[in-house]
Formats: C-alpha cells, structure tokens, sequence
C-alpha cells in the first residue's frame, strides 16, 4: 500500500494548528442587507424580517417609496446585496 498523499511531520515542534474547514451544516440566512435606492443612489444598511417580506421600503434618502421588481417577492431582493431570508432557506 502505497501512501503518497500526505507525509509524515517529523519536526514537531514546529507543529502549527492549521485552520481547518469545518463542515457547515446550514448557514444561518443573512438577516441585514444593504440596500440601494434606485432613484437617487442612497444606500442604507437594513434588517429583514426573517419570515416576511418586506414589500415596500422608504428611501432614508430622498423619501422614495420602493416596490419590488415584478417576479421579486420584496424590496430585498429587487435592491439590496442579499436576497431576503425565506429566498435564502430556498
Ligand atoms: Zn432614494
């Protein structure tokens, strides 16, 4: 049996913990997402409600009332850099 993938580590003391991955089971959805006002460019940093959509959203910049693209469930997913949670879980 041949075992070419990993050698041995001789020197061991000069061992270091290497970051390993870990396996992730589920990240947990993204709860905050910056949004970008389409009219006038203000974006905003905004939390989403994690089992509801967020329909209409009112720029903090220039008081525009936003409404999702048509096929998007909220404003999240028309806007902002993340879609909203109940797009992430699927
Ligand atoms: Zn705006």
């Amino acid at each position: 049996m041949t075992s070419l993938t990993y050698p041995e580590v001789h020197s061991v003391g000069s061992l270091k913990a290497m970051p390993r991955t870990l396996p992730q089971p589920t990240p947990p959805p993204v709860t905050e997402a910056t949004i970008r006002c389409p009219q006038c460019g203000h974006q905003a940093l905004e939390r989403m409600p994690e089992n509801a959509c967020l329909y209409f959203y009112l720029c903090t910049g220039c008081g525009e009332r936003l409404k999702p693209k048509p096929g998007d469930c909220c404003v999240f997913c028309s806007y902002a850099d993340a879609l909203c949670p109940p797009k992430q879980a699927g």
